[in-house]
């Protein structure tokens, strides 16, 4: 009887997707609902990606910089933080800083991904510095940085508004800024997982400012550890609420916790499964985001393949560098490269188009890779 019942309720939300319209928080409950049979949910979600994207699927050229994993916080789920006496412990010089950005020049890279722990040591100056070093240097490369529990513990150092830092870190060449730091939303999850790091409301504030301030970002959902579903439909919906009050999100990403090395490793990782079933659910209930991605440094290459067809139309970026799920055992490649990011897409029937951060097309220059043009923006339809 409750299975007929979950069969009906699906049926239901396929009509109000084929119809156009936005689904609910009961609706979000039964997409999550195990008696949904993962094909029929994929099948749907690729409806409503092929409506906004057709057959494309994006991908970038790009980087990571980590710039010290000293962090006073310690997240339960994190395997990347470390003490400053630690011997893991590092933090880079200004010198490794701009040798990062000099070997992303070399490799043709639009964009580099900047996130790290919080130093309890360094100054406001030397994370603002180095994206005004790298702008300097490097121009052409657009600075994906810092999230709100960063702009949180800025804002502590320098006692200015998150406007402020926001606007101050944009005049030193903060292009955008990634979906870190997201978690999960709901106080029940977050109290127990990051109790101290800036809580739901601190990341909201920021994104909004970011977003008045004409920044672009991205969001994201740490799932699969203490979290139920009601937890992860409660963190789908306050992004979709923010994305109808500013429009600044480009992309969502779901992001399996990885539990080696961390204070959860009694927990065991996500199946490839639950991966599919939180890109569909994602694309199904953000109807108001353009681009889900699956991430293929997480999900490993297999599983973002086939994301593909469940929802997903971006796969990120070749990625060098990547230490935060690497260090949680993470045993995809550390980055790949350019022809074979665009053979894996192809292999799914896809046809891959390489953007920049900003969604827009780049072309490379046939004779040379390193050299590239922006482009018009990328096509997107129905958001
Ligand atoms: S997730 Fe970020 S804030 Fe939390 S311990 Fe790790 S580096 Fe620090």
């Amino acid at each position: 009887m409750i299975a007929e019942k979950v069969a009906d309720h699906f049926k239901n939300i396929r009509r109000k997707v084929e119809a156009g319209q936005r689904l609910d928080f009961e609706d979000g409950l039964v997409l999550y609902d195990p008696r949904v049979p993962l094909q029929e949910l994929g099948e749907l979600a690729n409806h409503v990606r092929e409506q906004k994207h057709g057959n494309v699927a994006y991908y970038n050229i790009n980087t990571h910089l980590n710039p010290t994993n000293v962090c006073i916080y310690r997240c339960r789920f994190c395997a990347f933080r470390s003490d400053l006496r630690d011997p893991k412990g590092y933090t880079m010089s200004d010198e490794q800083v701009l040798a990062r950005g000099a070997e992303a020049f070399e490799n043709g890279c639009t964009e580099m991904h900047i996130v790290g722990g919080l130093h309890h040591k360094q100054p406001y100056e030397w994370y603002r510095g180095m994206l005004e070093q790298l702008t300097a240097a490097y121009p052409t490369i657009h600075l994906k940085a810092w999230t709100p529990v960063e702009v949180g513990w800025f804002e502590f150092l320098t006692k200015m508004s998150v406007r402020e830092v926001l606007d101050d870190l944009r005049q030193a060449g903060l292009g955008s800024m990634p979906g870190g730091g997201a978690e999960i939303f709901h106080s029940e999850v977050r109290d127990q997982i990051c109790e101290h790091k800036a809580d739901s409301h601190k990341w909201f504030e920021v994104h909004r400012e970011a977003h008045r301030l004409g920044l672009r970002s991205n969001c994201t959902m740490l799932y699969g550890h203490l979290e139920e579903a009601f937890h992860r439909v409660d963190h789908l919906l306050r992004l979709r609420e923010l994305q109808d009050e500013t429009g600044g999100f480009q992309t969502f990403i779901p992001l399996a916790f990885h539990p080696e090395n961390t204070e959860l490793a009694n927990l065991k990782k996500p199946t490839a499964l639950a991966d599919l079933r939180n890109l569909a659910v994602a694309r199904l209930m953000l109807d108001n985001i353009s681009h889900i991605k699956a991430y293929w440094i997480m999900l490993g290459i297999e599983t973002a393949q086939v994301a593909l067809h469940y929802g997903a139309d971006d796969i990120d970026g070749t990625v060098r560098h990547e230490l935060i799920y690497h260090d949680a055992g993470a045993t995809t490649p550390e980055f790949l490269t350019v022809q074979r990011m665009r053979d894996l897409i192809a292999e799914t029937g896809r046809e891959p188009v390489e953007r920049d951060t900003l969604y827009r097309h780049i072309h490379r220059d046939p004779s040379d890779y390193r050299k590239w043009t922006v482009g018009a923006p990328t096509a997107t339809v129905g958001t």
